[in-house]
């Protein structure tokens, strides 16, 4: 069962392509199986039959070494009796950056398979591409890669305060800055311009970038910049800001963690210079 050759691995991989080294990450149905603190697996500690019918999806990492995704059919709770099921959302916070790098591309490639099982021109099924990440649909020659959204995620900042909103879905209870995904035809600094002034009716001037982040919620890529107000008083979209307010650094609320996303990072960022 295991490989131990040394040449280029595809990414869609057969149970013979195992290689002792290799670390997995399990889901089933969107979420990951975890067991305590355990989060990824190695061969010894899986139970083999678990991947056996499981769609592995290879992730290079920084280090080299590969994550192995096993997308499994059927309920691993039964083979590994002391397993749970967590969902992404709820590693934000409590796991390590590295691995919930990992887990997020994990998360994304389960949503392009599982939206890309057909192709969009002529309904044919898509087949796994022999060594690039992507999906074949052979009678069309079509190849489906996986999607990355772009979005803007904003600041705005005024003399030492800082605009700081409450989205009105998913029952928040925290503030964080404002953002949008970028339209066909714009720029990010055109984004950035059009959704402060659609979210919060405020205009802003001056537009610098900072920093950037994947976000697989479910496969943004976030451009973070920080915007100077220009003009307008605040007046919130309600579709989708519940409540938008300046805040300064003596009067937080809770905001996003630095460690974990861009919008904590551009914050921090404002309250340390
Ligand atoms: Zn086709």
């Amino acid at each position: 069962m295991l490989d131990t050759a040394q040449e280029v691995r595809p990414f869609f991989l057969t149970p013979q392509h195992i290689r002792l080294e290799d670390t997995f990450i399990l889901f089933f149905e969107g979420q990951i199986v975890c067991d305590g603190l355990l989060t990824t697996w190695s061969i010894e500690t899986i139970n083999p039959e678990v991947i056996i019918d499981a769609q592995l999806l290879r992730i290079p990492q920084e280090s080299g070494s590969d994550l192995v995704a096993a997308y499994l059919d059927s309920s691993p709770l039964g083979a590994l009796p002391s397993a749970e099921l967590r969902s992404l959302r709820s590693m934000l916070l409590s796991d390590s950056k590295e691995f919930f790098m990992g887990a997020g591309v994990a998360n994304q490639l389960e949503e392009w398979l599982t939206g890309h099982k057909f192709c969009g021109s002529c309904g044919g099924l898509t087949q796994p591409h022999p060594n690039e990440r992507a999906l074949v649909c052979k009678p069309c020659e079509r190849h489906y890669y996986p999607r990355i959204n772009p979005c803007v995620i904003v600041l705005v900042v005024r003399e030492d305060k800082m605009l700081l909103a409450k989205s009105s879905r998913h029952n928040a209870d925290f503030y964080s800055c404002l953002a949008g995904f970028m339209e066909v035809g714009e720029s990010p600094e055109d984004t950035v311009k059009r959704e402060v002034f659609e979210e919060v009716g405020v205009h802003v001037g001056k537009i610098e970038y900072l920093s950037s982040q994947s976000w697989p919620f479910p496969s943004q890529l976030m451009l973070g910049f920080i915007a100077q107000y220009e003009s307008g008083d605040i007046n919130p979209e309600p579709s989708e800001i519940a409540d938008a307010q300046w805040f300064g650094a003596d009067d937080l609320p809770n905001i996003p963690s630095a460690r974990i996303s861009v919008a904590g990072k551009l914050i921090s960022h404002f309250l340390n210079t």
